[in-house]
């Protein structure tokens, strides 16, 4: 026996058969919640560059770009690349030390290097059906790429998603993944969350809870990853000799592919 449940466009269809009523109201409420969020995403959704487009490459971009740097400063950074390199093919033909520059101030910029590389594998021999098979490319962007462009039946779980998922002890469908980046982002937030504003707050057990403040990351300033930073700044201005440098941090360039060192003189890779 079939229980199909349906709202304005949206159905929950659970299956009754022996003990399993409790399976199936647990499958309602999920469904429920569900719906909730995205008819709270329908009018609250963020508008983002990256949201009008269902081409991998811009999305794989985008992603790339949001692995480490904040939303705010990704959008000008993104619409910016997609106009200079607006296609895998268009990127591919760009010098490693082209990528390198254009990254500079988005930080992690070994991710720059494997976005080049990546598009380079496309533009040879097109996208894989395992997009972990691209460089820089780990399951979370995978699921990213896959859901937002290909289309595909996966949740891609971040930081946010998985907060939202865990606090409604809820596992949402792939549908939901913008919108629970959305509620994660500008309302679950991780310490104190914005339950008054909550689209799910009726339905969430976790309504009302304060969390510990989060581990600091470690400071920028006087870091190793600053030291690399600004070596690297140095050599994207001009190809420079090693004695003038942070050794420690050129090499360390090196081995990412950051930087190319002959003749003790250290430049972008050609
Ligand atoms: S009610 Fe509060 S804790 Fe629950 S999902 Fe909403 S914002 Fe997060």
């Amino acid at each position: 026996m079939f229980l199909r449940v349906e709202w304005d466009g949206f159905t929950a269809t659970c299956s009754l058969q022996r003990s399993t009523s409790t399976t199936a109201s647990r499958a309602i409420s999920l469904a429920l919640v569900e719906k909730l969020l995205l008819e709270w995403y329908a009018h609250a959704r963020r508008e983002l560059p990256w949201r009008g487009t269902t081409d991998p490459y811009a999305v794989l971009v985008s992603e790339v770009m949001l692995q480490q740097t904040q939303v705010d400063r990704v959008v000008r950074r993104y619409v910016a690349w997609l106009k200079r390199w607006p296609t895998a093919a268009a990127l591919a033909a760009a010098s490693p030390a082209e990528v390198i520059r254009e990254w500079q101030g988005l930080g992690y910029n070994r991710r720059g290097v494997n976005l080049h590389r990546a598009a380079r594998v496309i533009a040879a021999h097109g996208w894989p059906d395992d997009l972990t098979e691209l460089p820089g490319v780990g399951p979370y962007t995978a699921a990213a790429v896959g859901n937002f462009a290909f289309g595909r039946d996966e949740l891609p779980i971040d930081t946010n998603v998985q907060r939202v998922q865990d606090r409604t002890r809820s596992r949402f469908t792939s549908a939901s993944a913008q919108a629970l980046m959305d509620l994660g982002a500008t309302i679950c937030l991780a310490r104190v969350p914005r339950c008054e504003r909550c689209p799910l707050a009726q339905r969430c057990p976790a309504r009302g809870t304060r969390y510990p403040p989060l581990r600091k990351q470690s400071r920028f300033e006087g870091s190793f990853r600053q030291r690399r930073a600004e070596t690297l700044r140095l050599v994207a201005e001009a190809a420079r000799r090693l004695d003038e440098l942070d050794r420690e941090a050129v090499t360390a360039l090196e081995a990412d592919g950051l930087v190319a060192v002959a003749n003790e003189r250290v430049s972008l890779p050609a």
